[in-house]
């Protein structure tokens, strides 16, 4: 299916990145040069930055995410945020299963589930993270995986919310390392996700998903990616935090054009 049709997305993930003041300065200097950006731009922050951040792009198309959610809507859980909290603050997409909070966390395929769903159910956007071990990868079982992880990740969600859905592959040995599959790897693992939507779902629902590459995309191997047919966007990290990194990003992703015929998200 044409790219046109599909949202192309460009998300910046902080991590554990910029205080106040710092996030204040970073968004200063990088909301006027991606203002008009022909595809959508989402912050992924810091809980402590969340009000910041919305408040700082309020008047824009540029939409504030978080970088995780506890899968209750309430209780005894010390620490934890729930979907309505992060909702209340303008919150619209939330990532979920972050190799990170895999790793470190004990994110499961089971917890990264009940926290799409719980996304999902607050009206907001998941944006699920999938992808395969360096030791995976040369065993040969990347796309077994790969496909586990996008199966369990949808269990129990209805079709007709998918389209509040975003698959991110990220393979876990190119996040921070500056290492990145080719792009023909990183399309087929694309792909591959996108048929495993299909036999999930059907055709049409595999042919609207965006799905995003992530680890170590950066302004000078972006244009290459983001051509790919079944790439639509990127999560960034380490470039997200510099504003000529993530501006220039965007514009090629702008300038690339595709996405542009994609339904209006809510609210646009
Ligand atoms: C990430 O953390 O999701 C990521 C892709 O990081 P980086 O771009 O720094 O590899």
């Amino acid at each position: 299916m044409n790219k046109s049709l599909r949202r192309a997305v460009i998300a910046g993930n902080w991590k554990m990145n910029e205080t106040r003041a710092e996030a204040k300065a970073l968004l200063e200097e990088m909301v006027p040069s991606i203002l008009n950006a022909d595809c959508d731009i989402v912050f992924c922050v810091p809980y402590t930055n969340l009000e910041t951040v919305a408040d700082m792009t309020r008047v824009t198309r540029i939409k504030v995410g978080a970088e995780n959610v506890h899968y209750a809507s309430s209780g005894a859980f010390t620490g934890e945020i729930s979907a309505e909290m992060l909702c209340e603050l303008g919150v619209r997409y939330v990532i979920v299963g972050h190799s990170e909070r895999r790793r470190f966390y004990g994110d499961t395929d089971e917890t990264v589930n009940l926290r799409a769903k719980a996304t999902i159910n607050a009206g907001m956007t998941a944006i699920i993270c999938v992808g395969e071990m360096l030791s995976e990868r040369e065993h040969g079982v990347t796309n077994e995986v790969v496909a586990m992880q996008t199966k369990i990740a949808l269990e129990g969600i209805k079709q007709e919310s998918m389209k509040n859905v975003i698959i991110a592959y990220e393979p876990v040995w190119a996040i921070g390392t500056g290492r990145t599959p080719t792009v023909q790897q990183a399309n087929d693992v694309c792909k591959l996700i996108r048929n495993t939507v299909a036999d999930l779902y059907d055709q049409a629902t595999a042919d609207s998903l965006t799905i995003l590459y992530g680890g170590s995309m950066n302004p000078k191997n972006c244009e290459e990616l983001l051509s790919e047919p079944d790439i639509d966007g990127g999560l960034i990290g380490g470039s997200s935090l510099k504003a000529d990194e993530f501006s220039a990003i965007v514009a090629v992703a702008s300038r690339l054009g595709y996405g542009k015929d994609a339904p209006k998200a809510e609210g646009e």
